[in-house]
């Protein structure tokens, strides 16, 4: 009996680690595809300013709508891309479509601020990342103020390797922001060697600044911090506007959030914020 049991355990557990592997497999060959056959598409979220409700930028969120699985998360599939290297290559039509994108609005007189782009660490390690960036301002004559690039810690915790691309990228123009600020190693030294223009302070903090003094303590420090550092500060995740009152009433200039906006598509992109001013 007890081994007939324990055997139907085995089995059990034998399947369900299958479907997973073969899910694995599924998106890592799907995801080899997916951008040459269009099932990649960028998405933009709205940056605000927390007093003016003015946009001052857009961060390019990816989407992948699987044929057969339907629409996979970002956090599921970015660090399958990143294991397979495809996130170079994915990486680099992010940038490129961004850009190309943000230039059609410019075209079309519609002026966003800048837009934001994710890098991932395996494409920060690339030394010819300022190259292939450079070519793609030069390609949609884009100003490269208008690029800002979102880091994470992640990325810097390789600091020999890092710095040397972080202030090429600063020569040329490029903004960059550190992104999920707290969830990793959150070293104050990344703060003060980096050249950062922007700091975003991650999601998790501002959900529960309701809950507890200590939560309020550790991002009215962020806060203070970024603004005695002259960085911009963004705020994640704001989904109420009570979080919204906080930040306002703590001095974080900008934020963003479900509360204003979800990530968007393009074209919900020009029917929501081109037209007059939202609030
Ligand atoms: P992230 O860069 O920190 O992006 C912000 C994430 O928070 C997005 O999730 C966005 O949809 C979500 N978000 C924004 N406002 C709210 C809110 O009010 N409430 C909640 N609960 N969530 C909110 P998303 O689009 O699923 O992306 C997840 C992560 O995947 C991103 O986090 C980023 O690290 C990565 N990612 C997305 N697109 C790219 C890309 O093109 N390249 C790279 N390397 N990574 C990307
Ligand atoms: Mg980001
Ligand atoms: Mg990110
Ligand atoms: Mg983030």
């Amino acid at each position: 009996q007890a081994k007939k049991k324990g055997d139907n355990i085995a089995c059990f557990f034998t399947e369900s680690m299958n479907e997973e592997v073969s899910r694995k497999t599924l998106l890592e060959i799907g995801l080899q595809q997916a951008h040459e056959s269009g099932e990649l598409t960028l998405y933009y979220q709205p940056q605000v300013n927390t007093n003016t409700g003015e946009v001052i930028g857009v961060e390019a969120l990816l989407r992948w709508e699987h044929s057969e699985l339907g629409r996979i998360s970002p956090a599921e599939f970015i660090p399958l891309a990143e294991e397979s290297k495809l996130i170079i290559p994915i990486g680099e039509w992010v940038l490129k479509e961004a850009c190309k994108q943000f230039r059609e609005w410019l075209d079309e007189g519609y002026e966003l601020g800048h837009v934001a782009v994710n890098i991932s660490s395996v494409q920060f390690q690339n030394r010819e990342l300022p190259e292939v960036i450079g070519k793609i301002l030069e390609e949609t004559q884009l100003l490269p103020e208008y690029v800002e690039l979102e880091i994470t810690e992640s990325v810097v915790q390789n600091t020999k390797e890092a710095i040397p691309i972080m202030e090429e990228l600063k020569q040329m123009g490029v903004k960059l922001s550190l992104d999920d600020f707290g969830t990793g190693y959150s070293s104050l030294k990344y703060l003060k060697d980096f050249p950062l223009d922007t700091l975003k302070i991650d999601k998790s903090f501002i959900q529960t600044v309701h809950e507890s003094e200590k939560d309020q303590a550790v991002i009215d420090t962020i806060i203070k911090m970024g603004n005695r550092l002259a960085l911009n500060v963004i705020a994640e995740g704001v989904e109420t506007s009570g979080q919204l009152d906080y930040l306002k009433e703590r001095q974080c200039l900008y934020y963003q959030g479900f509360l204003f906006s979800k990530p968007i598509s393009k074209e919900d992109v020009q029917r929501l914020l081109f037209k007059g001013r939202v609030s």
